[in-house]
């Protein structure tokens, strides 16, 4: 079609392309979720299951989209990042949120088929995803974005986890156990768990209360850039044999943990 009278409406295409040098971050979210939890019969506070389901299909946004070197997920969402270089889309806003949504769907549907062969999916209620992307300009704000993810995550899960037990063992019905919990303290959700029903929050599993961290091994495959056909394949091949490792550690504190993952990324 070059060069037909219909090619000017290319140029109604925006530029989004995003800015250099920054760390771009996309975010997935599961659309109505809370609904969808209930129609597949999710074990509550955590479906152990359905978190499996969403390190999978973040496992397959890794290894099929390049240039992400790490991930984070809880709930029913997973944030990824790209190398702050990464020419991928020439950096597209459009381009990498719908190809990470995409695959990212692609991969949890097929994950589900795996993972819960007798609960099969039904064609009108199907796992869907919205995704943004946001810039973070340097290493700090980096950080901080995961910090607020991973606080998010340790503040619901402590009142899921207080809300289900006062449901659950406690015989209190979702309205009264809702009431019982308005204006309480983190110290106040702990103390309820322990004394009123013998359960130390802090032994809970660390994927709920932490979330899962997702990252190479070693990222010995970084894109190259303007790669030749023998450059393409060796890396495609690298990214399919290397290993993703599941982490479900503080990365709000722990600074080893980003010296680690940020001298791999330079
Ligand atoms: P939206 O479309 O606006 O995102 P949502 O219903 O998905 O709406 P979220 O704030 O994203 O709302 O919350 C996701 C909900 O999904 C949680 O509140 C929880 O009820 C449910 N959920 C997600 N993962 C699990 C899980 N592994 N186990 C149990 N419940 C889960
Ligand atoms: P990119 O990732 O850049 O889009 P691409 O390989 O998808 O690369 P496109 O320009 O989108 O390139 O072209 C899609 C190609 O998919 C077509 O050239 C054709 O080879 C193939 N294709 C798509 N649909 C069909 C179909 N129904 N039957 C046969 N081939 C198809
Ligand atoms: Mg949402
Ligand atoms: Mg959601
Ligand atoms: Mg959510
Ligand atoms: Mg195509």
């Amino acid at each position: 079609m070059a060069n037909s009278k219909f090619e000017y409406v290319k140029l109604y295409e925006s530029d989004d392309r995003l800015l250099p040098r920054t760390y771009i971050v996309i975010r997935v979210d599961g659309r109505g979720f809370h609904q969808f939890s209930k129609k597949y019969d999710f074990e509550k506070p955590n479906d152990l299951n359905a978190l499996n389901c969403m390190n999978k299909a973040a496992e397959g946004v890794m290894r099929n989209v390049q240039d992400v070197f790490l991930a984070y997920g809880q709930s029913d969402e997973y944030s990824f990042v790209f190398l702050k270089d990464t020419n991928l889309f020439e950096r597209r806003a459009s381009k990498l949120m719908s190809t990470v949504v995409s695959t990212f769907t692609a991969n949890y549907i097929y994950a589900w088929s795996q993972l819960f062969p007798n609960n099969p999916l039904d064609g009108n209620f199907l796992p869907t995803f919205d995704s943004r992307a946001v810039m973070y300009p340097d290493v700090q704000s980096l950080k901080d974005y995961f910090s607020w993810r991973q606080a998010d995550c340790h503040i619901n899960n402590l009142y899921n986890t207080t809300f289900w037990t006062l449901v659950q063992k406690g015989q209190l019905t979702p309205h009264d156990a809702q009431t019982k919990l308005i204006g309480t303290l983190s110290a106040d959700k702990n103390e309820i768990l322990f004394t009123d029903f013998g359960i130390n929050y802090n032994n809970e599993p660390e994927m709920f209360k932490k979330g899962s961290i997702l990252r190479w091994e070693k990222l010995d495959h970084k894109y190259p850039k303007n790669p030749t056909k023998r450059q393409l394949d060796k890396y495609r091949k690298s990214v399919r044999d290397a290993k993703i490792n599941i982490l479900h550690c503080d990365i709000i504190k722990d600074e080893q943990f980003w010296n680690d993952v940020l001298a791999e990324e330079d």
